[in-house]
């Protein structure tokens, strides 16, 4: 049935011309965070796109943007393909933009075609999955697949100030053309289309990547208290220094949790010390942990590794440690049929892919929680990403959207 349907190339590509034009950036990039008026605009252009064409076009209380092609069984929940158009502040221009433009574009050359599906298929522009303004990221996919908004964001500031709410509120007014339908309404699938923003597609010469999952990540606060003291008068058997502990701690970990386990991240971004004095051993030490790996039970194992060793090197230095979780995102396995869908679709086009593991996070990995989920990555530029110069070749772009409509083709197939 693929065979018969062709995207145009063309068309996909300028229209990702269109779109980076909406908050571009003078260095080739794009700058169109969550809920500002350049994200506004690009959801306006894609929501006039769709309804000159007879699509209709839908938002939730989340400002999460659905355009709709029916399908032969209107009253069966829709197969959902997209990604998401918000950016980061010195954002490039395909993060996002291809996935969403992609699955437009699959779904108007299913209407070139004249091609009728058992279900309806929708396209999606999750908000705020960037995560720069308004914390945290993937908002949008979050509450869909909760199918509430959680009290907590009520009192949400961005970056700049804005208060959340009213900045969601101006979003949805600003476009009254789309019609208000509840959070998380039951859907069939999902498919989404995102550039690798890793260096490996590129490097193995693979233009598609199946991926079959998100790695968890879990990020831990770890404070060690001990006693601020003189730095010039206090002899080592009277010192009681956090700072001691932390290195003594942190060596093992950072000899063994990675060489270990070449699947594990083990990153310590952030370092506080008090009072942070030159001249003062510290009273306390403050630091981040973030661990990521494919499986929950390594990350717990992990954890109590990190909390054993630092209750270790801080009695031992005469301190106390306490350890916190400050967030916890499980990993996520995709739907095996769908994967297998993903197969065959690239086998029928002829396409080399590579099965893998995203490390980053993505609106796929909620709406899993919800539906059968899968992704489709295609490789970017030296792996770039969240950068002005973030660049896919135009063959790739094109490619990844032949690879979507070919899956979803597949995926409806096997949801109908
Ligand atoms: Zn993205």
């Amino acid at each position: 049935m693929t065979s018969r349907i062709e995207i145009d190339g063309k068309r996909l590509l300028q229209r990702l011309d269109d779109f980076a034009r909406i908050g571009a950036t003078p260095a080739g990039g794009v700058n169109r965070q969550a809920l500002s008026a350049e994200d506004r605009a690009s959801r306006r252009l894609l929501a006039e796109r769709a309804l000159a064409r007879g699509f209709r076009v839908f938002q939730d209380p989340m400002a999460n943007l659905f355009i709709r092609r029916e399908g032969r069984f209107p009253e069966k929940p829709p197969f959902v393909i997209g990604s998401h158009l918000d950016s980061q502040p010195t954002g490039g221009r395909f993060d996002g933009a291809l996935g969403t433009l992609s699955a437009f574009e699959v779904m108007e050359s299913l209407e070139d075609a004249g091609i009728e599906t058992d279900l309806p298929i929708e396209v999606v522009a999750w908000t705020n999955e960037e995560g720069s303004r308004f914390q945290p990221g993937t908002m949008g996919s979050m509450a869909f697949a909760a199918a509430t908004i959680p009290d907590a964001w009520s009192d949400l500031r961005g970056r700049d100030g804005a208060r959340f709410v009213e900045e969601l509120k101006a979003t949805l007014h600003a476009l009254p053309e789309a019609e208000m339908r509840p959070l998380g309404v039951p859907i069939s699938g999902y498919i989404e289309l995102h550039i690798e923003q890793g260096p490996s597609l590129e490097r193995e010469n693979i233009p598609i990547g199946i991926v079959h999952g998100i790695q968890g990540t879990r990020w831990l606060e770890v404070t060690i208290t001990g006693q601020a003291a003189h730095a010039g008068t206090t002899a080592l058997e009277f010192r009681r220094d956090p700072m001691a502990a932390a290195v003594a701690a942190l060596e093992p970990l950072y000899k063994g949790t990675m060489l270990n386990d070449p699947r594990a991240r083990f990153t310590v971004g952030r370092f506080a010390v008090e009072p942070g004095s030159v001249n003062a051993i510290p009273g306390s030490v403050t630091f981040t942990v973030d661990l990521r790996h494919p499986e929950a039970t390594v990350i717990d194992a992990l954890e109590n590794q990190i909390r054993r060793a630092c209750d270790k090197a801080a009695a031992a230095a005469g301190c106390r440690s306490e350890l916190r979780q400050i967030f916890d995102m499980p990993p996520a396995a995709f739907s095996e049929d769908l994967l297998a869908g993903l197969d065959r679709a690239a086998a029928s086009l002829g396409l080399k892919t590579k099965r893998m593991l995203s490390g980053a996070f993505h609106d796929a990995l909620f709406v899993s929680r919800v539906a059968p989920a899968a992704m489709i990555f295609v490789p970017c530029r030296d792996g770039l990403s969240h950068n002005e110069a973030e660049y896919v070749e135009p063959e790739h772009s094109v490619t990844g959207a032949r690879m979507l409509l070919a899956a979803t083709m597949e995926a409806i197939v096997l949801s109908a």
